[in-house]
């Protein structure tokens, strides 16, 4: 069975011809796939139900259906479990700015990454999302929501520059004229550092932001919270940036998740500095949302004002992030373990 969600338009008219229709075809389908939100062929009116059932049997519409969501009392903020078509759980988030939706979705059921920090790699990796099921989340979220969606995000569960190709695909088919048209610039991919990706990425040119999880300033600290920091060290991770940079000079963000007493020392606001120092960059404050099974803390609040302001001392651009929908099920991934260990009980 092919999986049409994650054809682009070349491809599905090479898929057209082999099943002996028109190439036409092609583009009616990937409207309807991808502009209108069909989940199903039945909703394809414009094409006979000779052919309809003739795609049905020899491709699969591999969307995501709602499994569970919550939505945050405080601001609004939803998040969502999918099921797959076959079976897994992935989660997204949907927060409501006032400069318009953003989407934060999955690019793996699961991860390999092994961040201590994070609950989504808990289990480890299941399998890579096709680009399919990446826009499916999408997708759903308007179809639920009602509304448009401005910004996609990548920094759901998974490394999306582990799974490379299906990741790129996403990035080319979400900002196509014929789907949901979405600015490159309004897409962002957020990577723990796999420098490899990070140089093939700016080879694609793509207008896209790039964010890095840095989350400590010097390779010993990293090493003790992110073991891909004994694959790849700081200062080649920096080169890399600085390569992607050149190619789109999209400003960077670094994201750092304040652990009390582990990342957000004064030495580590210097060492911090020094990493930045020269860089067209934002680096977004996250008080690290703690999770049962490694026992760290966030800095307290007044810790957090007093690193961003000592950042600042530097000329640094500092964001506090805000905490959306901290009521419902705090870090990623959460959600999607607490249902996955239901499912065991049960
Ligand atoms: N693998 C990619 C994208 C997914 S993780 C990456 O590492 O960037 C998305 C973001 O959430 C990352 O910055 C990650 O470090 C962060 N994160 C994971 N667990 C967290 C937690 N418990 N508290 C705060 N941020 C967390």
């Amino acid at each position: 069975m092919r999986d049409l969600l994650s054809m682009t338009i070349p491809e599905m008219q090479e898929f057209m011809t082999s099943i002996g229709e028109k190439t036409f075809r092609a583009k009616q389908i990937y409207e309807w796939l991808h502009k209108k939100g069909a989940v199903s062929f039945d909703e394809m009116t414009n094409l006979s139900k000779g052919l309809r059932e003739k795609l049905a049997a020899e491709a699969q519409l591999r969307s995501v259906s709602v499994r569970a969501m919550q939505e945050s009392k405080i601001d609004g903020t939803r998040k969502y479990l999918f099921r797959l078509y076959d079976g897994n759980n992935v989660e997204s988030v949907w927060m409501k700015y006032h400069h318009g939706n953003t989407i934060c979705i999955s690019s793996q059921v699961g991860c390999r990454m092994g961040c201590s920090f994070c609950a989504s790699t808990i289990g480890g990796l299941t399998r890579n999302l096709s680009a399919g099921e990446m826009l499916s989340q999408i997708y759903a979220i308007s179809r639920d929501t009602g509304e448009r969606t401005s910004n996609v995000v990548i920094m759901g569960t998974g490394e999306p520059l582990d799974n490379y190709e299906q990741v790129v695909r996403f990035l080319h088919m979400i900002s196509d004229e014929n789907g949901l048209n979405i600015s490159e610039r309004n897409l962002t991919l957020s990577t723990c550092g796999l420098v490899p990706g990070i140089r093939r990425l700016a080879e694609e040119k793509l207008m896209i932001n790039l964010a890095l999880s840095l989350h400590a300033p010097n390779d010993a600290l990293r090493r003790e919270i992110m073991p891909v920091a004994n694959s790849f060290a700081l200062r080649d991770i920096r080169e890399a940036l600085l390569y992607y940079y050149r190619s789109n000079h999209r400003r960077l963000t670094f994201e750092y998740a304040l652990i009390r007493d582990v990342n957000d020392t004064d030495r580590c606001v210097e060492e911090l500095a020094a990493f930045v120092k020269g860089m067209n960059c934002l680096i977004n404050l996250i008080p690290v949302n703690p999770v049962r099974e490694n026992g760290y803390h966030e800095t307290e609040r007044a810790g957090i004002a007093a690193f961003k302001k000592n950042l600042e001392k530097y000329g640094i651009n500092v964001t506090i992030r805000r905490e959306m929908g901290r009521d419902i099920d705090g870090a990623c991934g959460q959600l999607r373990k607490r249902c996955t260990e239901l499912d065991n009980k049960l």
